[in-house]
């Protein structure tokens, strides 16, 4: 394959894209790119309008309005052929009855590849995700992880420019689920492929993304690299739905310590739970845990492996969550103990408000 053509390919465009299915709008007013080899997540509820984006995407599905392009070509309206993309499911769609090789040579034979060419190159592919030992089994007789790995090597085998992939490790669970994000994360490198990917699972499109565009009833509320949003959620939306956060309302906190940080009625105070600092009741904060004037009393313990989290009340029916790595040496709290609230730099609560 020329890596330079590849490299410079793949460019994918969305221009105030909008499609309605009766009176209800579901993607609505889209505009963003994707850069030729970059990994681009969708993330978002279920009903955000992820799917619908993919499929105008893929020519499954026609806008009602707006513009797709693909490297400056307008593929707005054509068919799923002539676009000539990758796509990975997650039901596999693998044919039952076709061994995986025949699975992988597929879509060479569609495209009139001589017979012992597409061979070769379905035998690539299929090493390609280490599925050699397995290329004259069916997919019945394959695991989970498997069969996905079939549905790679089949998007990947005709070289397209961009792959799409629909919550393809939606049905595995969590640890192969975390061995196929990285076995595809290097196959995209390796193939610089543009790889559009669909998930509802934050920490999935964290692990695997250049970027993330997090959506929300059929607009982007938010685009960019995984800690940046992770770090400056840009509002409400974009805070709760990457990682967990603390979001505490102008209402809900004590009126001395909300003017002292400058809050505005509307405005809520964002801070994630591994940066609050709890510190015994009445002590000295050290330097480092900045003073912020908040105090309550440990509700819930939950000990979640790795991490230890403290839900505290801070009064108003309002509560805080604070997240310590389980260390040996650790601080540690009772239920009911009285505690001071702060967190590690200024920087890491911030003003943040709905729209
Ligand atoms: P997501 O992938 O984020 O879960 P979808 O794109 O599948 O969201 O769906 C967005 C909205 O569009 C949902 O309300 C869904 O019910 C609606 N929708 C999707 N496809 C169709 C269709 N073919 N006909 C009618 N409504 C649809």
């Amino acid at each position: 394959m020329d890596a330079q053509r590849v490299k410079s390919a793949g460019r994918i465009r969305f221009e105030h894209v909008v499609k309605r299915y009766g009176d209800q709008t579901v993607v609505d007013d889209l505009s963003f790119v994707v850069e030729p080899g970059e990994f681009f997540s969708l993330l978002g509820p279920s009903g955000s309008g992820k799917t619908t984006t993919l499929m105008m995407l893929a020519g499954f599905a026609l806008p009602d309005g707006g513009c797709i392009s693909l490297d400056s070509t307008d593929i707005s309206f054509m068919t799923p052929q002539q676009r000539n993309l990758g796509m990975v499911f997650q039901n596999y769609a693998l044919f039952p009855h076709m061994s995986v090789l025949d699975n992988v040579m597929f879509p060479l034979k569609v495209r009139n590849f001589d017979r012992r060419g597409a061979r070769e190159r379905a035998q690539w592919a299929i090493d390609l995700v280490r599925l050699t030992p397995f290329a004259r089994r069916l997919p019945k007789e394959l695991s989970g992880g498997q069969q996905q790995r079939v549905a790679l090597a089949r998007a990947v085998v005709f070289h397209p420019k961009v792959v799409l992939m629909d919550e393809p490790l939606g049905a595995l669970d969590k640890n192969l689920r975390y061995q196929m994000q990285m076995e595809i994360k290097a196959l995209q490198r390796k193939l610089e492929m543009t790889v559009v990917f669909v998930t509802h699972d934050q920490e999935e499109a964290m692990n695997m993304s250049d970027r993330i565009a997090i959506m929300n009833n059929g607009r982007i509320e938010q685009i960019g690299a995984p800690r940046d949003v992770y770090e400056t959620p840009r509002n409400v939306f974009a805070a709760g739905f990457l990682g967990e956060a603390n979001i505490l309302p102008y209402a809900g906190l004590p009126p001395d310590h909300r003017e002292r940080i400058g809050m505005r009625d509307g405005d809520n105070l964002f801070i994630r739970p591994e940066r609050v600092v709890l510190s015994p009741a009445h002590e000295v904060p050290t330097p480092s845990h900045a003073e912020h004037g908040l105090s309550g009393q440990v509700e819930t313990i939950s000990f979640l492996g790795h991490t230890i989290r403290y839900q505290v009340a801070i009064g108003d029916g309002l509560k805080i969550y604070a997240d310590t790595s389980n260390l040996a040496d650790a601080c540690a709290f009772e239920v009911g103990d009285p505690v001071s609230i702060g967190w590690k730099r200024h920087a890491d609560a911030r003003i943040i408000q709905h729209g």
